[in-house]
């Protein structure tokens, strides 16, 4: 799958102190410091192609995006792989709702989603890969897992033996009940008899008339989704033999902790013999109107619509920017009038010849995002050094910070 056009990264020109980074840990359930590397792998999981990006979309690429930014800024290479569940229930059922080809819908919103990722300046992965792309790859783990023992077959399809994995929960922390329930909302099938447990997750879905299916050892059929995830991280992002964990980072909203991330994990904990990531980061849900932002409910900001109503792709950035990652927010369109009224001050004190000390400021922005990706306090930062100059005060480098903030934050000046 093609990735997106990649994002030019301003260097920065003083050797400012890059504290290590901090970041909140769903499954250490604190903020850890992250261990200084000269290489990191980061999967982020991908969108399933039935509706373009919305606002909760950008807000988690978004934050992903600063996190390899400050990886980035540290000295870090950084690989990165998404994935395009190009294939699954959601777009078979919105394909047939709306009576179209689910190739040609997938086809479409993928393509309306590389062009949000590169409007907001979000930097592309190293590997973008669809499903449909690799079921040879989820073949070969699902193979792998079977020869493990944890794998059984229900009619003809296959499972994944949660109790397999004896850390099964202790990166989503959830109650039994919680699990089954969750499980059960966000397309699990607790309820199917034959199953022998009933959190245990579908790997290889038979193929159902007027459904697609791939050839495979196992009989036609297709992938499930967290067996996907879980093969694909681990064949693209190279895993280190050496490391104590598979990969460094498992990212994605905070809706994917269970039972996504916990599938993938456990899947990928049996496969490699060793934990999947060492942090596993999650960010918040936007809501509108009283109700999380979610293509089931209907109550959707298009990043695509915002932008085709001429609304600067910087100042969506900046909007996204004014709330914590972490934190669950209600969204309201007047985000948009504050983020525009700041980042027009913002590019009209950077303009000036003379303005406030600099240094400073890009060091608590650094410190900031150094804690947690703590934006607010960055922005605020930003917002007393532009009222500083506008106090007149002198002696900064409106160059340096305006590289800064585009190099860090990712807003281009
Ligand atoms: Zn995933």
């Amino acid at each position: 799958m093609k990735s997106w056009a990649s994002v030019a990264i301003p260097p920065l020109q003083k050797g400012f102190r890059m504290p290590p980074l901090r970041i909140f840990d769903t499954a250490a359930q604190q903020i850890s410091e992250v261990e200084i590397k000269s290489l990191y792998r980061m999967y982020v999981c991908g969108i399933t192609p039935y509706d373009a990006t919305h606002l909760g979309h950008a807000n988690t690429y978004l934050t992903f995006d600063l996190l390899h930014r400050y990886l980035l800024a540290i000295g870090a290479k950084v690989k990165f792989v998404e994935n395009i569940t190009d294939i699954d229930d959601p777009l078979l059922e919105r394909a047939n709702r709306d009576g179209v080809n689910w190739r040609d819908l997938a086809t479409l919103q993928i393509d309306l989603f590389r062009s949000d990722m590169v409007a907001l300046h979000i930097l592309p992965p190293d590997h973008y890969i669809g499903a449909v792309d690799s079921i040879n790859l989820v073949v070969n783990a699902i193979s792998t897992l079977d020869s493990a023992g944890s794998v059984y077959k229900n009619e003809n399809d296959l499972y994944f033996k949660v109790n397999s994995d004896p850390n099964f929960g202790s990166r989503s922390h959830l109650q039994h009940n919680q699990m089954l329930k969750i499980f059960s909302e966000r397309g699990g099938d607790p309820d199917r008899e034959g199953k022998q447990d009933p959190l245990d997750a579908l790997l290889w879905l038979a193929q159902r008339p007027g459904e697609p299916g791939w050839e495979s050892k196992y009989g036609i059929g297709r992938p499930g989704w967290h067996i996907e995830c879980c093969a694909i991280a681990l064949n693209y992002l190279d895993i280190d033999a050496s490391s104590a964990t598979s990969i460094d980072f498992q990212c994605g909203g905070s809706d994917l902790i269970f039972p996504h991330h916990e599938m993938s994990a456990a899947q990928s904990k049996i496969i490699n013999k060793k934990e999947f990531a060492s942090h596993y980061v999650h960010a918040g849900m936007i809501g509108l109107d009283g109700e999380k932002m979610s293509k089931s409910k209907g109550n959707l900001v298009l990043v695509s619509q915002l932008l085709l109503e001429g609304i600067d792709a910087m100042v969506i950035r900046t909007a996204l920017l004014q709330h914590h990652y972490r934190s669950d927010h209600m969204w309201h369109n007047s985000e948009l009038d504050q983020a525009r009224l700041f980042l027009d001050e913002l590019r009209l004190c950077l303009s000036r010849p003379d303005v406030a000390p600099t240094d400073i400021t890009i060091e608590v922005v650094i410190s900031s995002l150094s804690e947690d990706l703590n934006t607010p306090a960055a922005l605020s930062a930003l917002q007393n050094w532009i009222e500083a100059t506008n106090k007149g005060e002198t002696g900064g480098n409106p160059g340096e910070l305006s590289r800064a903030i585009d190099a860090l934050l990712g807003i281009a000046i």
